[in-house]
């Protein structure tokens, strides 16, 4: 049985004090449920004052992004080992907006994921196509060649501690979500690639749906057989709308 997973993206958003409060509103909201998991991903700068106030919660903590080395000198740059002392459980690798606006490559994410493995975290893999992607009827080679970048690199036995996020970039912060047919339709396929690997593995791995997820849409969506839960952007920054989405899972 998979748990459903509910990962809040806050993305580059909020101040110490918004930060504060929405997630003492989501701790207060929330009923903790056995079958549903939620997560919260804030900036860098707000990962130690959340995991304070989260302590004693069924809240758990994860980044945006980690680097794909260990330490030394890489100015600017966060290590899974630094995340890890943040007792951050999970993070998020190769998001659609860290490959396009920061050049993220197969490659890169793949030495990301296994970084963060190695560091003990629990990486959430994105893939996804882009519009013009799937107007040439391509979203099958393209999540197949971002999955398969970090299959073939860390082998299907690190999928038994990961999280794959189907991510559409025409999906994400526009408004348009995935239908639950189309998000199901993609899911299937994803959880086909790691099954050919590992069948066991492929029928573990939870698969998230990330794209415009709100809480009007979240029930039909999480409701298809693959659809595990949600990656969720700009609807994790409002506490009652994220609520109603976790309410959704399960
Ligand atoms: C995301 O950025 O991961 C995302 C899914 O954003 P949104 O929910 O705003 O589309």
């Amino acid at each position: 049985m998979r748990k459903y997973l509910v990962a809040g993206n806050w993305k580059m958003n909020g101040s110490r004090d918004s930060a504060a409060r929405l997630i003492n509103d989501i701790i207060q909201g929330l009923e903790p449920r056995p079958e549903a998991e939620v997560l919260v991903c804030p900036p860098f700068v707000h990962l130690a004052e959340v995991n304070r106030l989260l302590k004693g919660s069924s809240v758990a903590l994860g980044a945006q992004d980690v680097c794909a080395e260990n330490n030394g000198a890489y100015t600017g740059e966060v290590s899974g080992a630094m995340l890890l002392d943040c007792e951050c459980r999970y993070v998020i690798v190769g998001h659609s907006e860290r490959r396009a606006l920061y050049g993220e490559t197969d490659p890169m994410v793949a030495r990301k994921f296994m970084t963060a493995q190695k560091a003990g975290l629990i990486p959430i893999l994105c893939v996804g196509e882009t519009l013009a992607d799937r107007e040439r009827g391509e979203t099958h080679v393209v999540v197949t060649r971002q999955l398969k970048a970090v299959l073939d690199a860390a082998g299907a036995g690190a999928f038994a501690q990961a999280v794959v996020a189907y991510e559409p970039v025409w999906a994400i912060g526009t408004g348009h979500t995935a239908t639950p047919e189309q998000a199901q339709e993609v899911h299937a396929f994803i959880r086909s690639l790691i099954r050919t690997a590992d069948v066991k593995i492929g029928d573990a791995t939870r698969l998230l749906y990330g794209g415009s997820v709100k809480a009007a849409n979240a029930a039909e969506l999480f409701r298809m057989p693959d659809v595990d839960g949600g990656l969720v952007g700009g609807a994790s920054l409002e506490a009652r709308e994220f609520l109603a989405i976790c309410a959704a899972a399960g």
